[in-house]
């Protein structure tokens, strides 16, 4: 067996660990006799693997008794268009557009209600997070959205908008669980989990009870109500079990690191090898403003396409997946998530160097 360096912004690397274990239970679920994913979802086998991970998830991030948490399908994409159905109650809502996720979330938004993008940083190919500290919230406005770590720029949100009373919501797709957030300041957090926290297939919604509404409109199909969700435990229809399984593990995996501080130290670690490189480097450029550095996604330039082509190919070469940019900025991005361990960080760190050494 040989594992490769996976700097994929997403489906993403995942633990060593957590691969072996569901591994070793493949064939037999602790002496069941099936696999996860063969086990009805109605049998207290499963609904204990559904509990414990709801119960690992609500210990690591602090969520509060009066938070829901979801665990739905549809991509975060599609949570795109339950926000606006599930809380707009006056049709209106601001967006703060800090990169393409933001940009189609306000775009599926409109669908729905009076949508206003109140900030963007779109004026410099989404480098930077605007300032967000007086913006023209709207009177009526139901939420204010942001999209906390921008995979694609690699920018994160140091500092929460001031809303001016307004509830917050945040797609956390690309930093869920890399680092403690305080859930209060939140009315809903969503995010897929293919980028930190298990395979894709599955997105978990924390939301806050009095914002699941019964009054929804009658075009609201049934499966994107958060309060058919919440009522039945997630398990409207069938979940997608093995997703819910495999994030099980990964917060089980978070919890014997430390948490949440713990997992905040590692990723910063990481992230500073990198950038600490990046910054002196003559040949490579970070494309970010540091003060809006992403600890997830790290994305950079040598300022020639055909240089950038041939690292990536020479990159592939040496162990170092997925370190192509994304296809609309082009470059490279290292995503370091969670399960990336520093000597992934440090050895593409001494690939570099020797790359600019030999192309000088
Ligand atoms: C990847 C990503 C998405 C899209 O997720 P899907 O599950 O593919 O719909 C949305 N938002 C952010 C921040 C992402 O990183």
């Amino acid at each position: 067996m040989s594992r490769v360096y996976n700097f994929s912004a997403g489906p993403a690397v995942l633990p060593e660990e957590v691969l072996k274990e569901a591994q070793e239970e493949m064939m037999d679920y602790r002496g069941c006799g099936m696999s996860v994913m063969e086990m009805s979802h109605r049998s207290a086998m499963f609904q204990q693997i559904i509990d414990e991970a709801e119960a690992d998830l609500r210990e690591l991030m602090n969520i509060p008794d009066n938070y829901k948490v979801l665990f739905v399908q549809g991509g975060a994409a599609l949570q795109f268009a339950a926000i606006p159905m599930n809380l707009m109650k006056n049709g209106v809502a601001d967006y703060i557009v800090t990169g393409l996720w933001a940009k189609k979330a306000f775009a599926e938004a409109k669908k729905y209600g009076k949508v206003n993008k109140i900030a963007t940083s779109e004026d410099e190919t989404f480098s930077y997070i605007p300032d967000c500290s007086d913006l023209p919230i709207s009177e009526d406005a139901d939420y204010v959205y942001i999209c906390m770590n921008n995979t694609i720029y690699g920018t994160v949100f140091h500092e929460l908008p001031n809303t001016k009373g307004k509830e917050l919501v945040a797609d956390i797709s690309s930093c869920f669980l890399s680092e403690p957030l305080d859930v209060t300041k939140f009315g809903l957090l969503m995010g897929g989990v293919q980028k930190n926290v298990g395979p894709s297939g599955v997105q978990i919604v924390i939301v806050r009870e009095d914002l699941i509404r019964e009054d929804l409109p009658d075009y609201v199909p049934t499966m994107l109500s958060y309060k058919t969700q919440a009522d039945n435990g997630s398990m409207y229809n069938t979940p997608p079990c093995y997703g819910i399984y495999m994030c099980g593990k990964v917060f089980k995996w978070i919890k014997n690191l430390g948490g949440l501080e713990a997992m905040k130290a590692h990723n910063e670690k990481k992230a500073a090898i990198l950038y600490d490189f990046l910054d002196s480097s003559k040949m490579f450029k970070g494309t970010v403003r540091k003060e809006y550095r992403s600890l997830m996604n790290v994305p950079f330039v040598t300022g020639d396409a055909d240089l950038d082509a041939k690292f990536v190919k020479e990159a592939k070469a040496a162990g170092f997946e997925n370190l192509k940019g994304h296809r609309t900025v082009g470059g490279m991005r290292a995503s370091i998530y969670n399960a990336m361990p520093i000597e992934g960080v440090e050895k593409l760190v001494a690939f570099m160097k020797k790359f600019e050494e030999e192309n000088a």
